[in-house]
């Protein structure tokens, strides 16, 4: 396999009460690093495989070696993109896939010791390396925003006051931004605990008030971290930013499944749209990288509002890391081998 700038992980998650119930049977195979579907309806067609970076598998005992805690997830992947962005690299990890697979599993996870997702577990780590620093001329800052964006418009989920959506402006240096959104400055983990919290928590809010589920929205939680060299010969500092952008995208499933009735027409035009946008962003890019093209004005950023945000995160100076979610469920056999495809592709 080409070297590729873009790492692809899976994860297959554990059946919830409902599947059990139905007696769901489970599609999806995985050993090492390769992945295999089987059809339930086609009991002679023969099982797909696919190949990808990492394969994490829930249906086993947490003892066993196969199977992917939180824990491994996060030092398989946050830990390598953590050392990017100390390099001074921008990173960006992405969750993909259908409603209820496990993206906000993976990237935010929950409270209980154990369960915490990539996101906690990053920013932990990030200041438990920044406070081991005995450097006296290095210096840290940290600053976070966090928003939503929902139907090509954003939201601010750390101002809550906020009302509607802001601006997407392009800086002639520093790229595309968004106007006024918040990015408030940390200097421990329990602040940007609180921060993340109160932005989860308006974002539940909002999707209520809108009549809609979070899960139609992308959320993008982004560090920026800058590190400070003082010379005390020249007395001059430099600054190497890295920005670090954690994204649970919004849910894959297309318009006619069941988990997406009602959805309204625009909704799902600009969700698969953007969503098919990042997907081509990607693969030009891992295209770009094997084939050691260097132009990149034919990558389509511009044509959704979050890979337009996203540019500085994905191409040029940056490391990309995608997870796809899956479900283990026959029911769900269709999404799952369309969740495949899209990670597929992203290599
Ligand atoms: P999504 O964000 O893709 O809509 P969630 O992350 O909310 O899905 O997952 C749906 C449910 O499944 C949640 O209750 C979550 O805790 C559980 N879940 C998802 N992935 C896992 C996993 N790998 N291990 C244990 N529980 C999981």
């Amino acid at each position: 396999m080409a070297s590729s700038s873009v790492k692809v992980a899976v994860r297959v998650r554990p059946f919830n009460s409902r599947e059990i119930n139905r007696g769901a049977k489970c599609v999806i195979q995985m050993q090492d690093k390769s992945t295999c579907i089987a059809n339930p309806k086609q009991h002679k067609e023969a099982p797909k495989n696919f190949t990808f970076d990492y394969s994490y598998w829930s249906h086993s005992s947490e003892e066993d070696p196969s199977f992917a805690s939180q824990r491994k997830v996060y030092q398989d992947i946050g830990e390598e993109m953590l050392l990017h962005a100390f390099e001074g690299y921008n990173v960006c990890i992405f969750a993909y896939g259908q409603t209820g697979a496990g993206k906000s599993y993976t990237m935010m996870g929950k409270q209980d010791p154990g369960q915490q997702g990539i996101i906690p577990q990053m920013c932990e780590d990030l200041f438990r390396q920044t406070a081991d620093n005995t450097a006296p001329d290095l210096s840290f800052s940290v600053e976070v925003s966090y928003m939503e964006i929902y139907c090509e418009r954003v939201r601010d989920l750390l101002n809550p006051k906020s009302r509607g959506s802001l601006r997407v402006r392009e800086h002639p240096i520093m790229g595309p931004y968004v106007e006024d959104l918040s990015k408030m400055a940390v200097t421990n983990y329990s602040d940007i605990a609180d921060l993340m919290d109160t932005g989860n928590k308006a974002r539940t809010v909002a999707a209520t008030n809108m009549n809609e589920t979070s899960s139609r929205s992308h959320a993008v939680f982004t560090i920026l971290f800058t590190q400070r060299r003082h010379d005390n010969m020249t007395s001059l500092d430099t600054e190497k930013v890295s920005k670090i952008s954690l994204v649970d995208l919004a849910g894959s499933e297309r318009a006619d499944s069941s988990g997406a009735k009602g959805m309204r027409l625009k909704e799902v035009a600009n969700i698969n749209k953007s969503l098919t946008t990042l997907g081509k962003v990607i693969s030009a890019l891992a295209d770009m990288h094997s084939t050691k093209k260097r132009r990149s004005d034919f990558i389509p950023y511009r044509d959704s509002v979050l890979t337009w945000l996203l540019r500085e995160n994905l191409g040029g100076n940056s490391r990309t890391a995608m997870i796809a979610a899956l479900s283990p469920a026959d029911i769900n056999y269709e999404e799952t081998l369309s969740t495949l495809r899209y990670a597929d592709r992203a290599k």
